[in-house]
């Protein structure tokens, strides 16, 4: 039960409603007192002969009122306790969500999207249970037991009321029992739950690759063994839920059993009349319901326990990135430096970056050279916070980036990841999709600039075509154009390209190069690439391998003397490395 009390900050911020629905279902069980009276009373006149046509007629019309009357009750505390669990789910999710888009890739790296998936969806939704029908059926089945209890012993007998209750702690224990079976159960059957969401998730975004290389068999098998897993745990959860009815049923037997014969008893000696025993057997129908309730509630309770946890175990995640105590919320562009003595990623004991100290003046285009695995990326993620330095510092206009705000920082970069991310909406708003105020006419000058306007020409619809996994399937080139016109539509003084070229040919490279120069001379560009001839215009270029700067310099320079650089530029030039393969270092 602990489940309500977790969640009793809800219930607080929501306590009319719950008020409201509780008063409502009170109301309805006094109702419900009612009819068994009166068939008592209607017993004892019939056998004292003791009554007339009108009595009757009154009698069925208080009964067919009193109905009338908890259905409309009924329907209001439904509505109230169910509409409460809705705004709890909504709410649950929204926090959900908003922890999401604060956490850093690290927590993206350590869980997997199927699960992530489960705890948005199933959980949420075993959340939303216990406050609906969890609730719901507390108060009802206390409700319910205690009135009808109460007026059993203070208004018929209170002997024959002990005596008929007497099974009901031997139910209480039993059931509290198949609870906590039931809770291990569902973890499990969650968990395979989870599992398989990842792997229809994986395969369903890899369906490409799994078909190009025949895997459809083997993915089916192994798919089949993650659906059975996820029966037969689920099996195993029913196999409990199965127990509540039977054990119900039998205990309240034994309880009628009880009642009929103590009962029969009294009648005989007198101590109790036969409308009394009518209506008292009457009642202990009533009790069926709340203690099956009670069942169905720890089942649900159980299950909103499991998902609650699991959901404040994922919001109570701290977001490896966050602003420092006291960081500002501005930061003036300028110059960068680096100065990293070593770096490495969470985890990994190895480091990827070592004495990496650069200057890069503002407005500088600066191209960052090196072989797949040199720590490319890994340069450009830390200076976007992607990842926290633990030595060293990073500062721009001598401003340490752990200083002010991510808000801040990142408002100073417009960032072209290696991974580019389409959104499944228009060309537009995937353009805009980083400063969405922007106009029609600034959206088509910078996909000029990124030489993509004429191919967004080309869609059916232009501007408007949907693309992604709705819409146009876009080329590889073509995402990355587009996520560099969506960079530069970003008023931010310096621009990150990692790896943003490696899909378009040379010749359209170094035309969106030279534009990016024209277009955005007073902008600081930091360029990483594989390919030598994306960075012959740069003002320096950095040579990195295996996590150390080892060349740097003007290209001319680098090419007049016997360096690196030049042997990688001749052998490209020799290869003519066009699109897409690694350079041949
Ligand atoms: P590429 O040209 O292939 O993009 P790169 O120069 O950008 O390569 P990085 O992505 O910076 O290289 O990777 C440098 C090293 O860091 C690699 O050895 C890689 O395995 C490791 N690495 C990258 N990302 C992570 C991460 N999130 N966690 C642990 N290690 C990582
Ligand atoms: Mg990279």
């Amino acid at each position: 039960m602990r489940v309500f009390a977790d969640l009793g900050w809800f219930f607080r911020a929501h306590w009319v409603r719950y008020a409201v629905g509780i008063i409502l279902l009170f109301l309805v069980e006094v109702l419900q007192l009612i009819p068994p009276w009166l068939i008592g009373q209607v017993v004892n006149r019939f056998v004292t002969r003791h009554y007339t046509v009108t009595y009757l007629w009154r009698v069925l019309a208080v009964i067919l009122l009193a109905q009338l009357l908890s259905y409309a009750l009924r329907y209001g505390w439904r509505l109230m306790l169910y509409g409460g669990s809705l705004e709890l789910a909504s709410e649950l999710r929204r926090r959900l969500y908003r922890h999401f888009t604060e956490l850093s890739p690290v927590f993206y790296q350590q869980h997997r999207i199927g699960d992530l998936m489960a705890h948005s969806t199933n959980d949420v939704q075993a959340v939303q249970e216990t406050a609906g029908d969890g609730v719901l059926t507390l108060a009802d089945s206390v409700l319910t037991a205690a009135v009808v209890v109460a007026t059993m012993a203070t208004r018929i007998n209170g002997f024959l009321t002990l005596v008929a209750l007497l099974p009901l702690p031997v139910m209480a224990y039993v059931v509290t029992r198949y609870g906590h079976w039931l809770h291990d159960r569902f973890i499990k059957a969650q968990a395979a739950f989870s599992d398989l969401n990842d792997r229809v998730q994986e395969i369903i975004s890899g369906i490409r690759v799994v078909r190009a290389f025949g895997q459809e068999t083997w993915e089916k098998h192994e798919f089949r063994d993650l659906s059975e897993q996820v029966m037969v745990k689920n099996i195993a959860v029913s196999q409990i839920d199965a127990l509540f009815d039977p054990t119900v049923s039998v205990i309240v037997g034994l309880s009628y059993f009880l009642a009929l014969a103590v009962g029969g008893w009294m009648v005989i000696h007198r101590t109790l009349n036969i409308g009394q025993l009518t209506t008292f057997t009457l009642y202990l129908g009533e009790l069926i319901w709340p203690m099956m309730a009670f069942g169905f509630l720890f089942n649900i309770v159980e299950r909103g326990r499991a998902s609650y946890e699991r959901i404040q175990r994922l919001l109570t995640e701290k977001p490896a990135i966050h602003d420092r105590p006291g960081a500002v919320d501005t930061l003036a562009p300028g110059p960068i430096h680096y100065g990293i003595p070593t770096f490495s990623y969470p985890g990994a004991d190895h480091p990827v970056l070592q004495d990496v100290t650069l200057d890069i003046p503002a407005g500088a285009f600066v191209g960052i050279l090196g072989r797949t695995g040199s720590g490319k990326s890994t340069l450009l993620r830390l200076l976007l916070r992607e990842f926290d330095l633990t030595a060293g510092d990073i500062t721009i206009a001598g401003t340490s980036i752990y200083q002010v705000t991510l808000r801040a920082l990142r408002a100073q970069l417009a960032y072209v990841p290696q991974d580019h991310v389409i959104f499944s909406a228009t060309v537009r708003d995937n353009i805009a999709f980083g400063y969405p105020q922007a106009s029609l006419d600034e959206i088509v000058r910078v996909s000029r600039l990124a030489e993509i306007d004429e191919d967004i020409r080309r869609f059916p619809e232009g501007y408007d075509t949907l693309v992604g996994e709705r819409g146009v399937t876009l080329s590889g080139g073509q995402q990355q154009r587009l996520s560099i016109a969506r960079a530069l539509l970003r008023p931010a003084a310096i621009l990150v390209l990692d790896d943003a070229l490696s899909a378009v040919d040379v010749q359209t490279e170094a035309r969106i190069l030279e534009n990016l120069r024209h277009a955005t001379q007073d902008r600081t560009l930091l360029l990483a690439t594989h390919r030598v001839k994306a960075v012959e215009g740069a003002d320096w270029v950095i040579v990195l391998d295996d996590g150390r700067v080892v060349e740097s310099g003007s290209p001319s320079t680098l090419l007049a003397r016997a360096s690196l650089f030049s042997k990688m530029w001749q052998r490209q030039q020799l290869v003519g490395v066009t699109k897409g393969e690694d350079a041949p270092w």
